[in-house]
């Protein structure tokens, strides 16, 4: 068996021991004989499992009594539309600002459902920045101000959330949910797909103050209505559970490493290393502004990119994969994600120094 260090967005690496336990349980869970795939969803077994997970969730960030945890499907995508049918509540608009691609997307959904007012946008800087909050266009009759905490494609970054004043903020952050500690009542919502820093694909996690739900678009699939889903404590629909466990899993194994405080220091000094060398050579280069560099997601350029090519396939031979960047942005994105160990990015930065040195 080999393993390679994987640098993919997402779906991403998973953290070995949690990949190792799976595996022995895969097909009796706990002596019950039963693989979690098979298990009836309405099950004790089962049901002890979701409830373990969200605990430990609640537990890892800090929800607040007043928040859901909502366990659902669909994605970070399939949220862009569902945020907007249950959050409206009977207001004309909600403000967006635009970091990148992830935002974008939401954006145009959010259109579909209700006014979009674009209050920022950094597409000035080709999504490499941040804008100044000073310059935010709020309508403090906004239903909410949605933000992408981290950009997964730019590599753009929020260190700390906006102060948005008394609207709710709306956070999607699919990629740096669970990399660092996060003050729950600043948000009014938090979505994020699972598949970058908490299991496999297939589940939503969904965390929203109490008062914010209850006034869903009379359209909203049922499935999809916050309200439902909480009284149904995330089993309206048949959840996905094997994904469940498998973030139960993980969110033990962060615990484990010292909980969201230990998570970050190991995430920022990881990052530091990967920026320290960009920054110490003019072979590489990483587009985005210093105060907004992602944690989770670096992006870079050779100097020379014709040597494109070369380097992934040189970086692949020595285990280390999934570094092409997204094909909107070019060059390479390294998403290091709490499950990368940090020799996985002293790999990568001893692979550029080799490659420097042998093409520069
Ligand atoms: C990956 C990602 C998405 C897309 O999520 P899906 O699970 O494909 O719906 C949306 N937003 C951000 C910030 C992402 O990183």
């Amino acid at each position: 068996m080999r393993r390679v260090f994987n640098f993919s967005p997402g779906p991403a690496a998973l953290p070995e021991t949690v990949l190792r336990q799976a595996a022995d349980e895969m097909l009796d869970w706990h002596g019950t004989g039963v693989s979690v795939m098979e298990m009836s969803h309405r099950g004790k077994s089962f049901m002890g499992i979701a409830e373990e997970a969200s605990s430990l969730l609640r537990e890892l960030l800090g929800v607040p009594a007043n928040y859901k945890t909502l366990f659902m499907q669909g994605g970070a995508i399939a949220e862009n539309a569902i945020v907007p049918m249950n959050m409206l509540r009977g207001k004309a608009s909600a403000d967006y600002i635009d970091t990148g691609a992830w935002s974008l997307r939401s954006i145009e959904e959010a259109r579909k459902y209700g006014g979009v007012n674009v209050a920022a946008s950094s597409a000035d800087s080709n999504y490499t920045t941040i804008p100044p909050r000073a310059g935010w266009q709020l309508d403090p009759d906004a239903a909410y101000v949605h933000i992408c905490s981290n950009e997964t494609i730019g590599g753009v970054e929020f260190d700390q959330p906006p102060d948005v004043g008394g609207v709710p903020l709306v956070a999607d952050m699919s990629s740096s949910i669970l990399s660092r500690p996060v003050d729950v009542s600043r948000y009014g919502l938090i979505y994020g797909g699972a598949q970058k820093n908490i299991g496999p694909a297939g589940l939503t996690l969904v965390i929203v103050r109490d008062d914010l739900i209850g006034q869903a678009l009379p359209c909203t699939p049922s499935a999809f209505d916050y309200q439902v889903v909480a009284d149904h404590d995330s089993m309206f629909n048949t959840p996905p559970t094997y994904a469940i466990y498998i973030a139960g899993l993980v969110f033990k194994w962060i615990q484990a490493q010292g909980g969201l405080v230990a998570m970050e220091a190991h995430n920022r000094r990881k990052a530091a290393l990967l920026y320290d060398h960009l920054d110490s050579t003019p072979f590489y280069r990483t587009p985005v502004a210093r105060d907004c560099r992602s944690l989770m997601n670096v992006t870079f350029f050779l100097h020379d990119a014709a040597l494109d090519a070369t380097f992934l396939q040189g970086a692949e031979e020595r285990g280390l994969v999934q570094l092409k960047g997204h094909r909107i942005v070019g060059g390479m994105r390294a998403s290091i994600y709490n499950a990368m160990p940090l020799a996985g990015v002293q790999a990568l930065v001893d692979y550029m120094k080799d490659f420097e040195a042998r093409h520069g």
